[in-house]
């Protein structure tokens, strides 16, 4: 009998899901926008301490470019990324037209360097043009070094776009990821902290901010009794039957934080006497990471056979899902040719690292299996 399989990152629901969906159905409410997508955005906002202005999207991909739009990201211009990253990170500067200019992690958060941000951007100065954004991730949940990478971007006053994908929840010196600059962005897809199924939110710093956005984000209907257009318009509102699953799943949002760091905190006891294995962790106690993903470094050990693809393998035989750290932007085919500021250090990450399963589902037979497959690998 082949085992249960287990996946890198499910999200589990609260239950109350079925309640908001089940409303919309009653109401006929079954289209973009609607009481769902208003309460999910009060939600969201209570969250964040009512200290922003949110508009729910239909993804998080959607939400970058919509904040690429409204920083006036046009055709030729250039905007700064993490080359380290997932690739919807870039793909909306190419949707413009623009662009990207990759930057290398550093090792401590292995987001975005400071000192080779402050390179780029003053070698883009000297080349011409002064990039027109900055998008700094905060990847696997940990947030980038925030007061250097925002001073910095502050002195050539260069906008930041907060990419929260995987870190809603994660927090710097108490402030939560997605509130330190203009705009930050967060995902609802299957594998987030929470899921819509599909989804996403633009975190903006003003009431009209949020307005602007969602009135791209339908269509950029002008005020008109008929159909007006003066701009381009897009369909990424989210709808409201997806709403309605993220209210629910609003209220397991603290339990899954809880129970990703829970994770852990297990790898860090099932890898503490393996020496090829370094379990990525916060730099110091100014970071709260939501651990969304937990990821390791493994140093390959030849006379043992021991690399980051034989772990992965052994895992597979076991039907338990890992998979490599993220492929740096700089070194995918579709962004070949694009300049690059940095050394190797998100290239060796990609070399050494693994993510494991880290999802809110996880029971303890999966994590006694999880355990298992690693003594048997190591030991
Ligand atoms: C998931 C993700 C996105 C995109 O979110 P979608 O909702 O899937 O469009 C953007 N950036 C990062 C780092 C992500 O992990």
């Amino acid at each position: 009998m082949s085992k249960k399989r287990i996946s890198l990152s499910v999200t589990q629901q609260s239950g109350f899901e079925e309640k908001y969906i089940q409303k919309a159905l009653k109401d006929s409410w079954i289209t973009s926008g609607g009481p769902n997508v208003n309460e999910f955005e009060n939600k969201l906002e209570d969250y964040f301490n009512n200290k922003v202005s949110i508009a729910a999207l239909n993804s998080g991909t959607a939400a970058i470019h919509l904040a690429l739009i409204l920083l006036g990201v046009k055709s030729g211009d250039e905007v700064i990324c993490q080359s380290m990253t997932f690739s919807a990170s870039a793909n909306p500067i190419l949707y413009q037209g623009a662009i990207p200019i990759f930057v290398d992690s550093e090792p401590d958060t292995w987001n975005i360097c400071p000192e080779f941000l402050e390179v780029a951007i003053k070698d883009r100065i000297a080349k011409g043009k002064k990039p027109k954004a900055i998008i700094a991730v905060s990847l696997y949940g940990m947030p980038y070094k925030i007061n250097e990478i925002h001073a910095i971007a502050d002195r050539y006053e260069i906008p930041i776009v907060e990419d929260s994908a995987e870190a809603q929840g994660s927090s710097y010196k108490g402030r939560k990821c997605g509130t330190f600059g203009l705009f930050g962005i967060l995902s609802f897809n299957g594998n987030k902290m929470i899921t819509t199924s599909s989804g996403g939110a633009l975190i903006a710093n003003s009431n009209r901010l949020k307005d602007k956005a969602i009135f791209y984000a339908t269509q950029s209907r002008d005020d008109a009794i008929h159909y007006e257009h003066s701009e381009v318009g897009y369909n990424y509102r989210m709808s409201n039957i997806c709403a309605g699953i993220g209210c629910g799943q609003m209220e397991i949002l603290d339990k899954n934080i809880t129970f990703r760091r829970e994770m852990h905190d297990f790898y860090k006891r099932v890898f503490e006497d393996i020496n090829e294995v370094t379990v990525f962790e916060e730099p110091s106690d100014d970071y709260f990471s939501n651990y969304w993903l937990s990821t390791i470094l493994i140093d390959n050990n030849n006379d043992k056979k021991i690399d980051k693809e034989s772990l992965r393998l052994v895992f597979e035989r076991e039907n338990i899902e890992s998979r490599p750290l993220w492929k740096p932007m700089h070194l995918q085919p579709l962004f070949f040719g694009y300049p690059f500021y940095g050394e190797k250090i998100a290239e060796s990450l990609f070399e050494k690292g693994l993510c494991l399963p880290s999802g809110s589902n996880l029971t303890n037979d999966d994590k006694n299996r999880i355990k298992g497959a690693i003594e048997a690998f190591f030991y």
